[in-house]
């Protein structure tokens, strides 16, 4: 789960965090009342949405008045803001942030998450903050520091001090502050069980305080019943509406650019299909995983959720009956056929438990549903059916 930039900001100052003072606002006259709630001469329109790379889109602007933080705010608000990170079809700006203006002198790279490779979390530091640090890692690599956690041991301030010599912060005052910030930051991180936390820009700031003025948060979906504060800060608005309805059903969906809608159960073996599929020179348009309880009412939820796809030109069901019967995932496909109208080319695999059964409640139905035996023949024919 992902949150808001002022959320992530609250999150982390529980953890003595500093970052500059700043109100969310729905609406253009909440901005300015929060700017001037706020005091000071400048301040930061910033565009609230869960992607980075905003102030390059033109949704994060320097306000040196009011009048200013009023313009910025009726620009930003509601616009479709464009980053690289939100396709080309942008997201809407419902939420503000404002925020006090901080005087820059140096942008830093703090990120936090969790090498799989070693099996321990990782701390990469980079002078080069502020800007993509995608772009950093693939053409100056030797720039990004990296630190590892015993996680036996935790965090240790030897850490934090390599840390700050590699971010150029020897001096004491900084060092200070830039320790307070890593242990904070390394000390929500694993108490919110995030799955990564970036700082992009720490800033030093014209007197030498060291502040974090970016905060990205993400939390392991797994670990979010117990803590109910962060389940409350979800914005289903930045969600995708048919993640968040196949959420409701309990059924594992993620949405991708093909044309060939998969339903599937057991994560393994949804990705398999979508390997056969593009092995077979198609493109899957999602990655569903029905699970293995699933119900003929959530078979027919789920095709409901592939079918409001206007992408979607084919259907692949791929189904292993253990726990889950083929008899019964036959009444699910046949059920949502009838009950959707189904115009589209729908390719059935059925193996396992009661197969037969379920094969044979396919051919009865007369509706037009190909049958095939394996994966690969099933891929092929909706390849094939998507017109590639
Ligand atoms: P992102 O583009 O989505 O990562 O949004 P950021 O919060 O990182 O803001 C983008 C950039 O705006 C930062 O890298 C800063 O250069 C600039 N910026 C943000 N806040 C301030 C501020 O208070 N003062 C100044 N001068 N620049 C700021
Ligand atoms: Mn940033």
């Amino acid at each position: 789960m992902k949150v808001h930039e002022y959320q992530g900001k609250e999150i982390l100052r529980k953890f003595g965090v500093t970052t500059p003072d700043g109100r969310v606002a729905f609406s253009v006259d909440e901005a300015v009342a929060a700017a001037e709630a706020l005091g000071g001469k400048i301040w930061v329109v910033k565009a609230q949405i869960h992607a980075g790379g905003r102030g390059k889109g033109g949704g994060v602007k320097l306000a040196r008045s009011l009048e200013e933080v009023r313009e910025h705010a009726t620009a930003i608000l509601g616009m479709q803001l464009v980053t690289h990170q939100t396709g080309p079809a942008g997201q809407e700006v419902r939420r503000l942030y404002i925020e006090q203006g901080c005087d820059i002198a140096r942008e830093l790279y703090v990120g936090m998450l969790l090498d799989r490779a070693v099996g321990r979390l990782v701390i990469m530091a980079s002078t080069e903050g502020g800007m993509d640090i995608e772009k950093v890692a693939a053409e100056t690599p030797e720039l990004i520091h990296k630190v590892w956690i015993d996680p036996a041991l935790g965090f240790r301030d030897f850490q934090a001090r390599q840390i700050c010599f590699a971010l150029g912060l020897g001096e004491k005052q900084q060092m200070r502050a830039a320790t307070v910030f890593l242990r904070g930051l390394y000390n929500a991180y694993v108490e919110y069980d995030c799955t990564l936390a970036e700082i992009n820009p720490l800033v030093v700031t014209g007197s030498g305080d060291v502040i974090c003025l970016d905060a990205k948060l993400n939390f392991d979906d797994n670990a979010l019943y117990r803590h109910k504060d962060v389940v409350a800060m979800r914005d289903l608005d930045e969600e995708d509406p048919s993640e968040v309805e196949a959420g409701k059903h309990g059924l594992s969906f993620i949405k991708l650019d093909g044309n060939i809608g998969c339903l599937v159960n057991g994560a393994g073996l949804a990705m398999a299909t979508m390997d056969t599929i593009k092995l077979f020179g198609g493109d899957p348009a999602n990655f569903l995983d029905v699970g293995g309880g699933a119900t003929a009412e959530k078979v027919a939820s789920a095709f409901g959720i592939i079918t409001s796809d206007p992408a979607v030109k084919a259907i692949f069901v791929n189904i292993f009956g253990g726990i889950m019967k083929c008899d019964v995932i036959a009444e699910g496909v046949i059920t949502a056929v009838k009950t959707t109208g189904l115009d589209m080319p729908l390719i059935v695999r059925l193996e396992g438990t009661n197969v037969d059964k379920g094969k044979a409640m396919l051919a009865a139905s007369g509706l037009n549903i190909l049958a095939v035996d394996t994966m690969a023949e099933g891929a092929k024919a909706a390849v094939a059916a998507t017109g590639v």
